[in-house]
């Protein structure tokens, strides 16, 4: 039973609140005694109950396990990523804020003919800030925040990729607002089907569209974003319900100025003239951030490597023993990290916006 003082290993566990018959509600969720959960699994469905202490009705007939996995592993509580930690995508910042912020913020405003979209598509190279972009709405808003990848649902999850998606979608209509964020969200829900597509596989894309289609008719603060970085696979199904449909490109020079300035200035290692700084920006053309924070990474490795050339000892090295970094450890570093996107590549990228993008 509910007060039950032996846990599920047979140890003593001390009494809790009965909540007038909340006993039931737990046993009506698992169809078991709760003898079978976990403590930590029973708080955390605890947390989510409402203040008579029965469970929302989403969160009914699905698998404890399931709930708490959502909770402790896909939700989010601080993503912890700023609108100013961003650089460059001046556009898809104003855009965001405007679609997803605003409404978020005062849903009274946006009703109507105000009423905002659902759906949000972040399309474009790997490693330009798409999560971080998702990450930095959540924070602005101050939704909770849900982040899964899809290719882990298929790969991962497999035959309970559908169970998870409604635990996923469930919990988060109880954490409301809620950002919900589908990572590589081109393998839920790709075109290629048919003859090589599993039965389990189409279930769980039926699953997806159904949840979003229940979100989208009604009231609930909830906001997807699917990013992917081959919005070519994306079916006609997928690009109806994400209505709206940002390219997050390549970082500009400025922004990529911006990134070596900001990743240095936190550890006080900026010393680059702007001279310095914008031949390293020549020098990176068609680098994304991610390439360019490991570019950083690396070269500030330089003068550390440099000192211990000179003999001086690992375990007797101090600050005063190494350089500033210099131009020339970004030269050296730009022969161990190559951009990771090829110029094919991202006109494909620019052809899809062209033809599905939204221009604001
Ligand atoms: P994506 O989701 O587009 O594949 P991420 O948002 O995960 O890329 O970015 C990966 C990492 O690259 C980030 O953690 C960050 O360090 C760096 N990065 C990428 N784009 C930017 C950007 N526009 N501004 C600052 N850092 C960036």
């Amino acid at each position: 039973s509910w007060n039950s003082r032996r846990g599920p290993r047979g140890g003593f566990v001390p009494p809790i609140r009965n909540n007038g018959g909340s006993g039931t509600t737990i046993s009506r969720v698992t169809g078991k005694g709760d003898d079978s959960m976990e403590d930590s699994t029973r708080k955390c469905i605890e947390r989510l109950c409402g203040p008579d202490g029965e469970l929302p009705e989403k969160l009914r007939n699905l698998e404890p396990r399931l709930i708490e996995h959502v909770s402790n592993e896909i939700m989010d509580r601080d993503p912890n990523v700023r609108w100013d930690d961003i650089a460059g995508l001046e556009h898809a910042k104003k855009c965001v804020t405007e679609m997803v912020i605003w409404p978020l913020l005062r849903p009274d405003i946006f009703r109507g003919c105000r009423s905002p979209g659902r759906g949000l598509l972040l399309f474009g190279p790997p490693g330009t800030g798409k999560t971080m972009i998702g990450k930095a709405i959540a924070g602005e808003a101050k939704a909770t925040f849900f982040y899964i990848s899809a290719s882990s649902l298929t790969s991962k999850w497999i035959g309970e990729g559908e169970k998870l998606v409604r635990a996923l979608f469930g919990v988060a209509s109880c954490r409301q607002p809620a950002v919900i964020f589908v990572d590589e969200i081109d393998s839920l829900l790709s075109q290629r089907k048919s003859d090589g597509e599993h039965e389990s596989s189409r279930r769980l894309k039926t699953q997806f569209l159904i949840e979003m289609e229940g979100f989208n008719s009604g009231n609930e603060q909830i906001l997807l974003i699917g990013a992917t970085n081959r919005p070519q696979e994306l079916d006609e199904a997928a690009r109806r319900r994400l209505t709206k449909r940002l390219y997050i490109p390549l970082p500009s020079s400025e922004a990529r100025a911006w990134i070596i300035r900001n990743l240095l200035e936190k550890d006080g290692l900026f010393m680059l003239s702007d001279e310095e700084t914008s031949e390293i920006c020549k020098l990176t053309e068609g680098y994304s951030g991610s390439d360019m924070k490991n570019l950083v990474k690396d070269a500030s490795m330089g003068p550390l490597r440099e000192a211990l050339q000179r003999g001086v000892e690992i375990t007797k090295l101090s600050k005063e023993d190494m350089r500033p970094v210099m131009l020339k450890d970004f030269e050296n570093a730009m022969h161990e990290v190559r951009p990771s996107v090829s110029s094919s590549e991202l006109g494909t990228y620019e052809e899809w916006n062209r033809q599905f993008g939204s221009l604001s």
